[in-house]
C-alpha cells in the first residue's frame, strides 16, 4: 500500500540508498560496481556534513590531507564511474512493513527491495535566547562557510569536541580572537588537536563557562556567559558565535520505522542491519558510530555487502 494514496509508485529497485555522505557514497560505490539496480537519493548535493570540514587529515590515503570538498568529489565521481544514479530527492515518509520498501518523496513515492540509510546528522543547537533570532546573522555552526566573514573580528566557539577545536583553529585563520567556551575545565577533543588549539595565540578559553543568551539587534553584539561553579555572569563583545556541542541525527522523517535508541540514533547489527530485515543503515545516522569519515566509509561496505546476501535470499 502506497503510503500516500494519490502517489504513484515509480519503479521498484534492489537498493535505494537515502543520503550521499562517505557512507552513501561507499556503499553505492559497492552496489553499482556489483551491478545491482540501485540508486541514490540525496536532498541537496552528495557529500554530507564533509563538505564543510576545510581539511581532512585523518583520512587514510592521503599523506598531505585533503580538503573535504575535494574528497567528496572524488568519492561521487568514483562511484558515478560505476553507475551509481544519484537522484535530487528528500524522503518524507517511509513504509517499511512490507517486503517492498516504499519510499514517500513528496511527489512519488519509490519502492526498494532492500534499503540502506545514511542519513547522517546535523549540528546541534544550544537552545538559548537570541540564538535562532540571531542564526545566519552572526550565530553560526559551520567555520568553514562563515568564518570569512569574520576577517579582524573576535569571534566565540562552543564546545570542547574535536569540532570546536578544529574550528576554532580554522576561524584563527581570519578573526583577531577566538574565544572557546567550554562547559567543564578540560577538553573532550583528542590530544592533537587540544596541543594545536593551546598552541594557538588567537585563541582564549574560558572554563566552565556556558552560553545564556545571544545579544544583538542586526547582528550579533555579545554572548551572555555564566560561570557554572560560581554562579558569576558576565558579557562577552562579539561579531560571531560558532556553536559545536555535537550533531543529532536525522531521522524524524523515519517515524520510528526502525528502532532508534534513546537519542534517536538508528540501532543496528554487525551487519549493519537495523530492526527491520532488509533495512540497513550506516555512518553517523548509528547508535554508536564513533562518527569518522574511516567509519563511515566501512558502515556503507558492510552494508551493501550485506544488503546485497539480503536480496539473493529474496529470489530462493
Ligand atoms: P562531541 O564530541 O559530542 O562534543 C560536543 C562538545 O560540546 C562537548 O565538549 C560537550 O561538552 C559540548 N556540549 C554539548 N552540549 C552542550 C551544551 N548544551 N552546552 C555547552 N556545551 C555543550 O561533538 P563533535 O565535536 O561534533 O564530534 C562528534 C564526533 O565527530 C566525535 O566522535 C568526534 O571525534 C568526531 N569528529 C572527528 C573529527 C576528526 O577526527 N578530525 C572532527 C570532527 C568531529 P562535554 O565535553 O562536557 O560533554
Amino acid at each position: 500500500m502506497p503510503i500516500n494514496e494519490n502517489i504513484k509508485p515509480l519503479e521498484t529497485h534492489d537498493m535505494v540508498i537515502v543520503g550521499g555522505g562517505p557512507g552513501g557514497l561507499t556503499a553505492g560505490l559497492y552496489a553499482a560496481r556489483d551491478k545491482q539496480d540501485v540508486v541514490m537519493l540525496e536532498k541537496l548535493s552528495p557529500g554530507g556534513q564533509v563538505l564543510s570540514t576545510d581539511w581532512v587529515e585523518n583520512y587514510s590515503g592521503f599523506p598531505d590531507g585533503v580538503s573535504g570538498f575535494d574528497l567528496m568529489e572524488r568519492m561521487k565521481q568514483q562511484a558515478e564511474n560505476f553507475g551509481l544514479k544519484i537522484l535530487n530527492h528528500e524522503v518524507s515518509h517511509v513504509d517499511f512493513t512490507g517486503t517492498i520498501k516504499i519510499l514517500d518523496l513528496n511527489t512519488v513515492s519509490i519502492m526498494a527491495r532492500t534499503v540502506i540509510l545514511v542519513t547522517g546528522a546535523q549540528p546541534r543547537k544550544l537552545g538559548i535566547e537570541g540564538e535562532g533570532l540571531l542564526m545566519g546573522k552572526g550565530v553560526s555552526y559551520c567555520g568553514t562557510c562563515d568564518g570569512p566573514f569574520y576577517r579582524d573580528a573576535v569571534v566565540a566557539v562552543i564546545g570542547g569536541g574535536d569540532t570546536a577545536m578544529e574550528e576554532a583553529i580554522f576561524l584563527t585563520r581570519f578573526a583577531r580572537e577566538v574565544h572557546v567556551i567550554h562547559r567543564r575545565d578540560q577538553l573532550r577533543a583528542t590530544k592533537i588537536l587540544q596541543e594545536r588549539a593551546f598552541a594557538n595565540e588567537k585563541i582564549r578559553f574560558i572554563w566552565d563557562t556556558v552560553p545564556v543568551r545571544v545579544e544583538g539587534l542586526t547582528g550579533v553584539e555579545r554572548l551572555c556567559l555564566k560561570n557554572v561553579k560560581t554562579g558569576e555572569e558576565s558579557a562577552l563583545q562579539v561579531e560571531g558565535v560558532f556553536i559545536f556541542v555535537g550533531t543529532r541525527p536525522v531521522t524524524e522523517f523515519l517515524n520510528k520505522a526502525v528502532k532508534l535508541d534513546d537519542n534517536g540514533f538508528i540501532k543496528i547489527n554487525r551487519k549493519q542491519e537495523t530492526s527491520v530485515p532488509g533495512v540497513f543503515a550506516a555512518g553517523d545516522v548509528t547508535s554508536e558510530s564513533v562518527r569518522q569519515i574511516a567509519t563511515a566509509v566501512g558502515d556503507g561496505a558492510t552494508a551493501a555487502l550485506h544488503a546485497e546476501k539480503y536480496l539473493e535470499t529474496l529470489l530462493h
